[in-house]
């Protein structure tokens, strides 16, 4: 490899908005045939908006927004973000929390008004009510958090997230260069399948803890694949490192671009493939 022909790579990348770690990892990219594509805040825009409430027989639903706004008014989450405004929206200044706790992957807990208020994935029995509500808001491509104290689950929050307008370009992109994507989230598997199908993605990865992310690439690794991973969460940052090429995204977290080998600054997706096409062409000067 002549170092001038990669210089000039690195070079035009900077003009395309991908600043690259060093010359030496444009070399995976020769073997790359899978991409995977974390969801939230990668394929999506990561912007959440507070959709609907339920509550449970007897429970209050505006009871049921106010403790949970209180409590993710403490998290950077993108649910949490979109709990809290939509509770602010409508209460205005929302109670304190104390001992505060986020359980990555699950949720959040702590106490409000002398209740131990939890919002996520944390209770695994839910009365009919809020199982259906849930199902309906998850059919509908939404994401669902159970809203509970005191041990008891007594509502649900949907909110929204948007597919990015360039997102399934992108993945056309990507199956054009001959790499097969894959949607991988700690999300709903019905959530994910409904994002997958909006941007033209087969194969889903769902419901995966934070710390087992890095676990499905290694699986995928072990069928002898060559993987590439898109990611922008602090979840994503052992994955991205992990894979043989971690690409993180510019609007994503300093944990991500750390662990990366590349970092797209826009955040469009599209410019993975941009990064991939022009790596491949640097090293065919090369040859
Ligand atoms: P992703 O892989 O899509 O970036 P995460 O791993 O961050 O998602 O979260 C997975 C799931 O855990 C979320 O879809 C949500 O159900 C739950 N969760 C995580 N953090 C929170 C929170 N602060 N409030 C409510 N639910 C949460
Ligand atoms: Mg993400």
């Amino acid at each position: 490899a002549t170092p001038t022909a990669l210089m000039v790579g690195t070079g035009r990348g900077a003009q395309l908005g991908i600043l690259i770690k060093g010359p030496e990892v444009l070399e995976s990219t020769r073997r790359v045939d899978t991409v995977v594509l974390d969801k939230t805040g990668t394929v999506t825009t990561g912007r959440m908006t507070l959709q609907k409430v339920y509550a449970a027989e007897g429970e209050d639903e505006e009871q049921v927004l106010r403790l949970a706004g209180a409590v993710e008014h403490a998290s950077e989450h993108p649910v949490a973000r979109a709990v809290a405004q939509g509770a602010e929206e409508r209460f205005g200044r929302l109670p304190e929390v104390t001992g505060f706790e986020n359980v990555p992957g699950r949720g959040v807990h702590g106490r409000v008004e002398g209740r131990d208020v939890a919002v996520g994935r944390l209770f695994d029995a839910l009365p009919t009510g809020l199982a259906r509500a849930r199902e309906e808001a998850e059919r509908d491509g939404r994401t669902a958090v159970v809203v509970g104290w005191d041990g008891v689950a007594r509502g649900v929050v949907a909110v929204a997230d948007a597919v990015k307008e360039t997102s399934a370009e992108a993945v056309r992109e990507l199956r054009a260069l001959g790499l097969a994507p894959v949607l991988l989230t700690g999300d709903n598997r019905t959530v994910a399948e409904a994002v997958a199908d909006a941007v033209g993605i087969d194969q889903v990865i769902a419901e995966v803890l934070p710390e087992d992310k890095v676990e499905a690439v290694r699986r995928l690794q072990r069928e002898g694949r060559c993987v590439a991973m898109v990611g922008d969460g602090v979840n994503d940052a052992a994955a991205l490192a992990t894979a043989d090429l971690g690409l993180a995204l510019g609007t994503g977290t300093d944990a991500a671009i750390e662990a990366g080998d590349l970092t797209l600054v826009r955040g469009d997706l599209r410019v993975a493939a941009d990064a991939i096409r022009l790596s491949r062409k640097t090293l065919a000067t090369i040859k």
